[in-house]
């Protein structure tokens, strides 16, 4: 018998390897879908028998779900690729440099907008289906196709002047408009809660820049350090930090007590981090993002993911922005955790890159892993390499160390092949 006219009809994906994330991986799977809905994986045999009037289209690489980019600022993408501070240079050069760049270069507002929207497409072409931009503009929406992208407005202000300021900014913004805060160091404890606030009746996301630098605690608790320096340059230095003395025991211990960690908070980077302020975090179930290139450009240390871990936080990755990194390309995070952190299994790297940054962004329910009622919105990775795996974990590895993937398949173009 014939399907009624509107029943959607049925594409079947078939690839050596199908990695759903969060299940055992598939040799010779596929994916039955419907449109934009996955409606069954499994094994080539079983699917095949299942949905027997169905169309085919062949991989030849490996099915896995689109990756998930939890930190990029896309406004900064204008100013290219530069090279890593010199050794023995700090973070505030790094940052004094960012800002002589944006007080000097004359782009137009179409420029920033036109190469923002360049490095949001190539991050479609790398394989991430949803990222997290934050920006200091706000840039108008994309016309060309882009991933699925969650803005956040950041606003910073480190005296009190700049506070009031910041806060005028934030009345008047429009309702619609979701915003967060840049950094403990950069932005003042009654701000941070004021944009918290107004993200937890909007429920947004927070995310910010947390503990990258030991610098940061430094401002923070003791006034001093390379922060302090450069707060001092700019007249923002007015007594609104060093915070009351005693009263946190760290960065985080501070964020916590004044009611920023929560479940829609996404703590950036946490390099500086202590076995306690981990603990703080699991208790919060804030979300971390890692942003391994990053930290590497710049030089401030590795994350301790393993304690992390330890602690089940599974941090996401984010690629941060071209200003502070050598490419924007979630394979390539993904390399440099392999790299950096050998012993950490391969299947951990790919959940961190896939599910756990859909969790940050509250897209677990579409994106993440491969599962029946998930979107259909898989991406195929098809490298030479992958033609001689022999088991998961050795398809497993593969994935975490390709760095430059051969070439990225996109569901939209696997079914239109
Ligand atoms: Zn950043």
């Amino acid at each position: 018998m014939a399907a009624p006219a509107d029943t959607p009809s049925v594409t079947l994906l078939r690839a050596p390897w199908v990695v759903p994330v969060g299940s055992r991986a598939i040799r010779d799977g596929a994916l039955a879908v419907s449109g934009e809905r996955i409606l069954a994986l499994g094994p080539w045999a079983e699917i095949s028998l299942k949905f027997p009037q169905s169309t085919v289209h062949h991989s030849t690489g490996i099915i896995l779900p689109g990756l998930i980019n939890c930190h990029i600022h896309l406004e900064l993408s204008v100013f290219g690729s530069s090279s890593p501070p010199e050794l023995g240079s700090t973070m505030c050069d790094w940052i004094r440099s960012l800002l002589q760049k944006r007080m000097a270069a004359e782009f137009s507002e179409d420029e920033i907008y036109e190469t923002a929207e360049c490095f949001a497409k190539e991050q479609l072409v790398s394989g991430v289906v949803a990222l997290l931009d934050t920006g200091n503009s706000m840039l108008p929406a994309f016309k060309g196709e882009v991933p699925e992208i969650y803005s956040l407005f950041e606003l910073l202000g480190p005296t009190a002047q700049a506070t009031e300021i910041a806060l005028q900014t934030l009345a008047d913004l429009n309702a619609d408009i979701c915003s967060t805060g840049h950094a403990p160091y950069s932005t003042s404890p009654r701000l941070l809660q004021r944009i918290k606030q107004r993200t937890v009746s909007q429920k947004s996301i927070f995310s910010l820049h947390v503990e990258e630098n030991p610098d940061e605690s430094r401002l923070l608790f003791q006034g001093a350090g390379c922060f302090k320096e450069f707060l001092e340059e700019r007249n923002a230095f007015d007594g609104t930090f060093p915070l009351e003395k005693g009263k946190y025991h760290s960065v985080v211990d501070y964020l916590q007590k004044i009611g920023i960690l929560d479940a829609r908070t996404i703590c950036v980077h946490c390099v500086n981090i202590s076995n306690k302020d981990i603990q703080f975090l699991a208790e919060s179930k804030c979300h971390i993002c890692l942003c391994p290139g990053s930290n590497r450009f710049l030089g401030v240390g590795k994350a301790p993911l393993e304690a992390l871990l330890q602690q089940n936080i599974l941090p996401a990755l984010g690629t941060d922005s071209i200003a502070s990194n050598t490419e924007l390309n979630m394979w390539h995070e993904m390399a440099l955790i392999r790299e950096d952190y050998p012993d950490i299994a391969a299947e951990t790297i790919v959940a961190m890159a896939t599910i756990a940054g859909a969790r940050a962004l509250g897209l677990e329910k579409t994106y993440g892993t491969l599962e029946e009622g998930k979107s259909s919105n898989c991406i195929a990775v098809e490298d030479e390499k992958i033609s001689t795996a022999e088991s998961e974990k050795e398809v497993l590895d593969i994935l975490v160390s390709l760095d430059k993937p051969g070439k990225i398949v996109r569901f939209r173009e696997m079914i239109a092949a």
